[in-house]
């Protein structure tokens, strides 16, 4: 099978001019102008951009979480993230403490295997760091190609380890050529607040917010920076929110420290005053929690300073049901909210189109330096002859609202109802296919495919 899109606006990291591009199989063959291939399959794609396929690193499908599970499928999940534009995520496995990381594979794999759309990676999370799973690092990195380990700094007696087991796993996991990511905010800290606001009977999702404030935050990255300095462990904060702990980062970088920061599309557009609308802000209630207009330009200023390299989702929704277990009791709410469809569009419309980013740093923060960071650059990440034809074909000015009446994921409310934005995805490729066109997606589950990655070493 071939494919030639023609007269696109093609939009790298670092490059934005027009030409054709030719797919043989699964990857790019050729770039160039008036390129005079025949093709099976011609895409006019005159006054339109070109961007390589989204890759968020940062969701959950169909996880187990508070006694119910995230309500995307594999299937639902990568699916939706196609629609908008996203080619492959990164989802996490979870160890059950006091069991193997390769249990916890396993029961992934059996929700996963053969159900993805889209293309999709794991990180694995380590919970219970011991002799036991110290053993298994070497062999993920090497055999299973997930090459990077969250770690959390909350959820005590659930996910959290302490800092013993982050400085054991730290020093493992550089030895093995990995990357540690981490969710940081100070657990002992939040379970206190969260304790406190339930014994004064402040029980609404306005104190699942006033529950973690920005300290707690700004502290845990801080501690993780420095654990990792002392280790020299490559390390990613995900989902950072706020400027306390952006300027953790920023300190670091003045004793020539490099450390990776994600931020996700909701801490940019979103903010806590949210939270404020009585049990419908529990759409809202997620870890950490939306921050202030004062973060927002933080996070803003972080990605055209180079400190925040990726926006993601943190994609994690449940159904309106599922947030009602929470009605009486904020701490009872599923935390998580649904972005992975939105996140492309939301970014180009509130980023590019309103002038607080460029296209060129529009494609490195969706694709570009997530490839990079986690090992599977230039495969996915970017248009050059060799790489997957993972692309999308967008329409720069088609305005349209965002709505649970039209979305594809599998949840009952949206995040951003009646938003409009500007741009649109049209057509997307996933290695040399065309997956969706015109509002319609084109393949069935298990066209999407496990992507071993790399050895992480000289990272961007
Ligand atoms: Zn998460």
């Amino acid at each position: 099978m071939s494919v030639l899109i023609k007269n696109g606006r093609i939009i790298t990291a670092s490059d934005d001019y027009i030409a054709d591009i030719f797919i043989e199989g699964e990857s790019i063959s050729a770039i160039g102008k008036n390129l005079s291939m025949k093709a099976d399959t011609e895409i006019d794609a005159t006054g339109k951009l070109v961007f390589p396929g989204g890759i968020d690193p940062h969701v959950h499908l169909d996880m187990p979480f508070m006694g119910t599970f995230s309500s995307d499928s594999y299937e639902t999940g990568t699916r939706a993230a196609l629609y908008g534009g996203t080619t492959m995520v990164i989802d996490f496995v979870l160890q059950t403490q006091g069991k193997s990381l390769q249990h916890a594979l396993t029961d992934w794999k059996s929700r996963s295997d053969n159900n993805c759309v889209g293309d999709y990676s794991f990180h694995m999370a380590v919970t219970d760091f011991n002799d036991e799973t110290k053993k298994e690092i070497k062999h993920f990195i090497e055999q299973e190609g997930i090459v990077s380990f969250k770690t959390f700094m909350a959820y005590k007696g659930a996910l959290m380890i302490d800092d013993r087991q982050m400085i054991g796993l730290m020093e493992e996991v550089k030895k093995c050529g990995g990357l540690i990511n981490v969710h940081a905010t100070n657990g002992d800290m939040i379970d206190y607040l969260v304790a406190k606001h339930r014994a004064e009977g402040k029980l609404s999702p306005l104190y699942h917010y006033l529950s973690q404030p920005e300290i707690t935050e700004a502290e845990a990255s801080e501690r993780f920076v420095d654990m990792a300095s002392y280790t020299g462990c490559p390390g990613y904060i995900v989902h950072l929110t706020c400027e306390g702990a952006l300027n953790a980062v920023r300190n670091a970088t003045k004793r020539n420290q490099k450390m990776f920061v994600e931020t996700c599309i909701q801490y940019l557009v979103l903010d806590a005053s949210l939270y404020e609308k009585d049990f419908e802000g529990a759409k809202w209630v997620m870890s950490p929690p939306l921050r202030e207009k004062k973060d927002q330009a933080t996070l803003w200023a972080g990605i055209n300073q180079g400190l925040v390299q990726v926006v993601a989702t943190d994609h994690c929704p449940f159904k309106w049901e599922q947030k009602l277990m929470g009605k009486n009791d904020f701490s009872k709410i599923p935390n998580g909210h649904p972005a992975i469809e939105n996140r492309m569009e939301l970014l180009y419309s509130e980023g590019v189109v309103k002038e607080k980013i460029t296209l060129n740093k529009y494609v490195e923060v969706t694709s570009t330096n997530a490839a990079k960071i986690f090992g599977m650059y230039p495969r996915k990440g970017t248009l050059a002859p060799g790489s997957d034809a993972d692309i999308v074909i967008f329409d720069p000015n088609e305005k349209h609202v965002l709505s649970a009446a039209t979305h594809h994921m599998n949840v009952d409310y949206s995040g951003y109802e009646g938003r409009e934005v500007t741009g649109k995805v049209k057509t997307v490729l996933l290695r040399g296919k065309v997956v969706v066109d015109d509002n319609k997606c084109l393949v069935e589950k298990g066209y999407g495919q496990f992507i071993k990655r790399r050895k992480v070493s000289q990272i961007i």
